[in-house]
């Protein structure tokens, strides 16, 4: 079935003049600008018929992917009864960001912001045998979060639609044999959707589980800093693993000296004289079991709060009250005469510094040559500090790079996660109960679009790849109602759309400067401007959104011209 002529005069899209206050980034203004969405409340959107052809075409593209590796589309329901979560444990868990509601019979539901637990209910009563494993099935569909902060338009909504999967092994070999086919779909769903990406080693976090890669979008506007070597190691800071080379700085035996007003890294440094990763960072907390902690890592780097948290469940800093109850003086912390009781954990790259320049644990001293090991014990060593540009690359030892992303999709190897606590198992060929071995796989539908945006664009608005545009032409008639351009221009479009081509025609009664405008806005990767002398002479003029080159052509060829040029750009990203 061809598809229909989107005709600009009878389609919804009120375009904007001007950018929109409260927007920030280029996706959040332009989508709103081009009249691809509009606002309902914050991190809640409409789609407009030209977003929603785009998010059309992006959905396409993903369940072609999903459906290439054997994936079977379903669909799930939004809300999920609070017994599910419960069983699973994520009902308390997932904290606040979980959108939670009663119905009329005080039952307890959740909208969902995933799907493991449904699934797993789904499947663990009627999915019984080795035979049938594995199974692997998916779902585009809205998803809720009650995000701290939803911005950036569609990039952190509350409301957004996802592309959820999840799969169901005997073992962890069938899991990474799928895993690994879901990411080179991933990475196709990025290339497809031109999307200039990388994959990155993750932490998995609310979603659990042990092995995870995320897609990165590279944009300034993305929310995710990752760390990448020319070697090909990359991964998110979060869970970057770095070497890191604190300063040794040449420094006598123990001295502890005055440092009046010295109460942070920055003034320590200035006092001394000396670098901030020459000196010690002293930070205090106390995880669920109550134990105080206090946690030494390099002057220069942050405690890492998702490596602190795997290390210490329920990490929360000390606040100052309980600093002073604990006989700790802030600003002076120190390894060196700690209270009693207090356990004392610092970074491993510190093992390399034999001195340590650090608080005395009285107000207004600081030590230089605190020896490790004599003057005072580490009681463990762990990673634990943000990795930055310039720390040095796990695997080949070169110093890192950073860039910014938006997270677009993640995979993760679940394990038996679910299948434990939700007692989902199947039978072994020895008649054996054993728990699912599973995997999830989530691409950010929406978010994926925004940042397609983010990626391609320019002072004039969107420049859509061909392959998500709301229509791969736009024939541009510079007089409508004209007796000469209106027939030629409809004719066009109609051979155009004949041929396969996905086409637009902007057959309103506007000014050119209008039709112009709102074309480089709304991104066409193509235009076919069609105005009255050209007519008369007997040629159109073809420009690529892109570079905004313009070529003129005979009427007579630029049809075949056309679908030779989509064509050959639909290749570029079918892969
Ligand atoms: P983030 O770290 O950005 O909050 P996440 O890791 O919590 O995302 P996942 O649970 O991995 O998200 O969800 C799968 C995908 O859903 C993400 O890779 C992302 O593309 C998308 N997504 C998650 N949260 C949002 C949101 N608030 N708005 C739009 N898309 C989102
Ligand atoms: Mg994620």
């Amino acid at each position: 079935m061809l598809n229909q002529i989107m005709r600009m005069s009878k389609i919804y899209a009120p375009t904007l003049k001007e950018d929109p206050v409260d927007a920030e980034i280029a996706s959040h203004k332009l989508l709103l600008r081009a009249a691809m969405i509009r606002k309902v409340a914050a991190g809640v959107y409409n789609f407009l018929p030209l977003g929603f052809a785009v998010l059309q075409r992006v959905e396409d593209i993903i369940r072609e992917e999903m459906q290439a590796i054997g994936s079977q589309e379903i669909r799930m329901s939004a809300l999920q009864p609070a017994e599910l979560w419960h069983e699973s444990g994520r009902w308390n868990d997932y904290g606040p960001e979980l959108m939670r509601l009663v119905d009329r019979n005080q039952h307890g539901f959740c909208l969902g912001p995933t799907h493991e637990e449904l699934i797993t209910s789904l499947v663990r009563d009627e999915l019984r045998s080795y035979k049938e494993l594995p199974k692997s099935l998916f779902q585009i569909q809205v998803k809720f979060r009650d995000e701290i902060r939803p911005r950036f338009g569609l990039l952190r909504a509350k409301e957004f639609v996802m592309k959820d999967a999840y799969s169901f092994h005997p073992d962890q070999a069938s899991l990474q044999e799928h895993y690994d086919e879901m990411g080179r779909a991933y990475g196709r769903i990025c290339d497809r959707t031109g999307l200039d990406y990388r994959p990155v080693a993750a932490d998995s976090g609310q979603i659990g589980g042990k092995t995870s890669v995320e897609y990165m979008a590279l944009a300034e506007a993305g929310e995710a800093a990752i760390v990448f070597c020319e070697c090909g190691y990359a991964a998110d800071v979060e869970a970057a693993t770095a070497t890191i080379k604190p300063l040794v700085h040449d420094v006598p035996e123990i001295d502890k000296i005055s440092t009046p007003g010295v109460g942070s890294i920055a003034s320590l440094s200035e006092f001394l004289g000396i670098p901030e990763a020459a000196t010690v960072k002293a930070l205090i907390g106390k995880g669920a079991d109550e134990q105080i902690v206090a946690i030494f890592v390099p002057g220069d780097h942050d405690l890492n709060n998702i490596k602190i948290c795997h290390l210490i469940p329920g990490f929360d800093f000390l606040t100052d009250d309980e600093l002073v109850e604990a006989g700790l003086h802030k600003g002076s912390i120190g390894p060196v005469g700690l209270p009693e009781g207090i356990k004392v954990l610092a970074d491993e790259s510190l093992k390399s510094v034999a001195k340590w320049v650090c608080g005395a644990n009285e107000d207004g001293f600081h030590y230089v040559g605190a020896k490790l090991g004599a003057d005072f014990q580490v009681d463990e060593w762990a990673d634990l500090c943000n990795v930055f540009a310039g720390d040095f690359c796990p695997e080949c030892g070169k110093p890192l790079d950073e860039a910014r992303g938006i997270e677009v999709s993640q995979i993760f190897q679940l394990g038996t996660k679910y299948s434990d606590s939700m007692g989902a198992t199947y039978m072994d060929e020895d008649g054996v109960e054993r728990p699912f071995v599973m995997g999830c796989y989530g691409v950010g539908v929406t978010r994926t679009l925004a940042a397609v945006v983010e990626q391609h664009n320019d002072e004039h608005g969107i420049i859509w790849p061909v392959s998500v545009a709301p229509a791969e032409v736009c024939v541009v008639p510079l007089a409508a109602g004209d007796d000469i351009v209106s027939p030629v221009a409809e004719q066009i479009a109609t051979e155009l759309n004949a041929a396969g081509l996905r086409v637009a025609i902007d057959d309103r009664n506007e000014r050119a400067g209008v039709k112009f405008n709102d074309a480089d806005l709304i991104g066409w990767p193509y235009q076919i401007v069609v105005g009255k002398r050209g007519v008369n002479e007997g040629i159109v003029e073809i420009k690529e959104r892109a570079t905004g080159e313009k070529s003129s052509i005979a009427i007579s060829e630029v049809v075949a011209k056309m679908v030779e040029i989509v064509e050959a750009e639909r290749e570029k990203y079918a892969f």
